[in-house]
């Protein structure tokens, strides 16, 4: 079958298509009904089915093939960066989980109860997650460099009843103390988890709270030989929460299911990136991220793959480190961010070509726009296909890409290419509600029901995700992406940026509201716009512009500089050094309509070079004349 027939089936027939698909996992009990979408829009996948995401993941390979390796934990992060590892079998995989589900059980957490991981890139935090998976817990694992009140907003929303961590992370070798920000994290929360689980990699000092903290290789030990059976779980119970940035300052946690969740990953693993159990896959995203979840953990193991957990950067000790994970592991598939590979061209291109990649099948990349001089440069050197992919944190699972486990449709340059299997993705234009004509831009939408894997709701607030992502046209209910797009004439698919607030920093995803609460906390700042802005490397850097409280403490350059140098420490410390702004400028004015709202796009537009738009709404244009100036001191 080739794409067309494939795709038009998986939206024509999607109930033949996905109980097809559903047979690529193991079920305690069929389903009875592939889809109910009785209550638009909200989708349940697999009703009255029962399944188990670590069966699937772990307990399932163990039966089969138990000897072979499953997770390979890869840290660069040693005193001069040379690479230690560590290899856990399906079998040994099993038998850890199985300890880390029993501690977690004498902890207390039971089925739909939240286990809050805020740890680094190491193998207790995959365990922590497929012990969740185990016993029907539900994961909230929080990017470790994010900083406590980031840390707050999610422990408050997703009120954990454990919570799992670490004495600290590492970076470039130096240690990134965790503890203390959990504890402020946890001061600051409404919410207080009933325990905190701690590795503990003495990286840095941890004082331990009487009666809440406890330490995990002490149970550990007295878990040794625990045996915890999975649980099976209802197809549309919920596996994880992960937040996201959106328009508010509030970030949204995404919540998805077990059964949809399970064969969409083991249908993408096949069709996109063609795993073959026994090979071995490496994602250099992080667990916090959704890449970590679907691509690093589940879905790798789903297929039966070896999956790379790597900490480190992709410079220490030298550039050419993940080559020699590539050679020496036999990598077949490698997942990476745009970004990365940007920063590697800035290397020696001999770096790369030292190793032996004979192994390596293809190199996916996501996050951010691929830029055509980027993928044209990393294909060249490793003379591999290089696939694109977009989706994001709510569809768990790519929404535009080409599917090489199906033919070899050709990829097209600046396109991350076509509809996925069950994707009916459509432009919109953004005012008038309309579909698009090819090569006319809108906004990319997706008509419901999503297909398996997506989002269920934002956790909590099933209004929130209707009013989020579902009324954002009076002309029908479609899931906005939130993303700008065209489509050519051949079908192909072009993100061309976001229509909200949202900005992509190195392929993180940032809200610039956020960012704005937490400059706005420092006591000279008396309003503040962020904006994104193209930078060559990272894709986008956050620049902020502040009006002072007192402009008399801001009179000097030298003043503006500790003033911005303040402002960096504050957001470094809610927010985590990823949300930290690469410029603070001070300003007497922003740009707003007369009814006050930010002019973020005319900010943007300006820092960009570019033409500001259209003005006619605009309260003050010496506002604009302000911008400029600060942009050129
Ligand atoms: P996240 O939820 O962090 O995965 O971020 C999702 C957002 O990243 C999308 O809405 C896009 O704006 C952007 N994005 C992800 N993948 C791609 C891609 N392949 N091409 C262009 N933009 C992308």
């Amino acid at each position: 079958m080739n794409y067309e027939a494939f795709y038009r089936q998986s939206v024509d027939d999607p109930d033949t298509f996905w109980s097809r698909e559903a047979q690529r996992i193991d079920w305690h009990r069929a389903f009875d009904t592939v889809c109910d979408h009785a209550r638009p829009p909200f989708a349940r996948w697999f009703v009255g089915g029962e399944t188990n995401l670590c069966h699937n993941a772990v307990d399932r390979w163990a039966q089969r093939q138990g000897d072979t390796p499953a997770l390979i934990a890869i840290t660069t992060e040693t005193p001069d960066g040379t690479p230690a590892e560590k290899t856990w079998t399906f079998a040994e995989l099993q038998r850890e989980t199985e300890r880390t589900a029993a501690i977690m059980r004498s902890l207390g957490v039971g089925r739909g109860d939240r286990v809050l991981i805020y740890m680094p890139m190491i193998a207790e935090a995959v365990f922590a997650m497929l012990a969740c998976a185990r016993i029907g817990a539900i994961h909230s694992v929080v990017f470790g460099g994010f900083a406590a009140n980031s840390l707050a907003t999610r422990i408050e929303d997703a009120q954990p009843a454990l919570i799992m961590s670490a004495d600290a992370g590492s970076r470039g070798g130096k240690a990134i103390p965790y503890k203390p920000l959990l504890d402020e994290a946890i001061g600051l929360s409404a919410h207080k988890p009933g325990h905190v689980l701690l590795v503990n990699r003495h990286l840095a000092e941890m004082n331990l709270v009487a009666g809440r903290d406890v330490d995990y290789a002490t149970l550990r030990e007295q878990h040794l030989d625990a045996q915890v059976p999975v649980t099976w779980l209802r197809s549309d119970e919920t596996s994880y929460i992960l937040y996201t940035s959106g328009t508010t300052g509030k970030p949204k946690g995404v919540q998805r299911d077990v059964g949809g969740y399970a064969v969409a990953l083991a249908s993408s693993m096949e069709h996109i990136f063609c795993g073959r159990p026994g090979d071995t896959y490496f994602s250099t995203s992080d667990i916090g991220w959704v890449v970590g979840h679907s691509y690093i953990v589940y879905g790798p193991l789903i297929a039966g793959m070896a999956t790379i957990l790597y900490e480190g950067t992709p410079l220490r000790p030298d550039a050419s480190i993940w080559w020699q994970i590539v050679e020496k592991h036999k990598v077949a598939r490698m997942f990476s961010a745009p970004t990365a590979v940007r920063v590697l061209k800035k290397q020696p291109p001999e770096l790369m070509k030292r190793h032996d990649l004979s192994s390596l099948k293809a190199l996916y990349l996501a996050g951010e726009p691929l830029d055509e001089n980027t993928s044209a440069w990393v294909a060249d050197a490793l003379g591999v296909p290089i696939i694109d992919n977009y989706w994001q944190t709510e569809t768990g699972w790519p929404i535009l890409s080409v599917a090489r486990g199906i033919d070899d449709k050709p990829t097209r340059l600046g396109s991350p290419g076509v509809p996925m299997p069950g994707y009916r993705v459509k432009i919109l234009g953004e005012a008038t509600g309309t579909v698009c004509g090819a090569n006319e831009k809108g906004v990319v939408v997706i008509e419901g029901p999503l297909p398996p894997g997506c989002l269920q709701t934002v956790w909590g607030n099933d209004e929130r995700f209707v009013s989020a992502y579902w009324s954002n046209f009076s002309t029908e209910q479609v899931y906005s992406t939130f993303d700008w797009g065209i489509r050519d004439d051949d079908g192909y698919y072009f993100i061309l940026g976001r229509t909200d607030d949202v900005i992509n920093v190195a392929g993180h995803r940032l809200g610039t509201r956020e960012i704005e609460e937490s400059i706005s906390s420092h006591d000279n700042v008396s309003e503040v716009a962020v904006v994104g802005v193209e930078d060559k490397i990272k894709g986008q850097v956050a620049v902020a512009f502040v009006i002072p409280r007192h402009a008399d403490r801001v009179a000097t350059p030298e003043a503006k500089q500790q003033l911005e140098k303040e402002i960096f420490a504050v957001v470094d410390r809610q927010l985590g050094a990823v949300a930290r702004p690469s410029r603070v400028h001070c300003v007497n004015l922003l740009p707003k309509t007369r009814s006050g709202k930010l002019l973020r796009r005319s900010i943007q537009a300006l820092c960009e070079g570019r033409d500001p738009g259209d003005l006619t709404t605009i309260e003050d244009p010496a506002s604009l004349v302000q911008i400029r100036e600060a942009l050129q001191s």
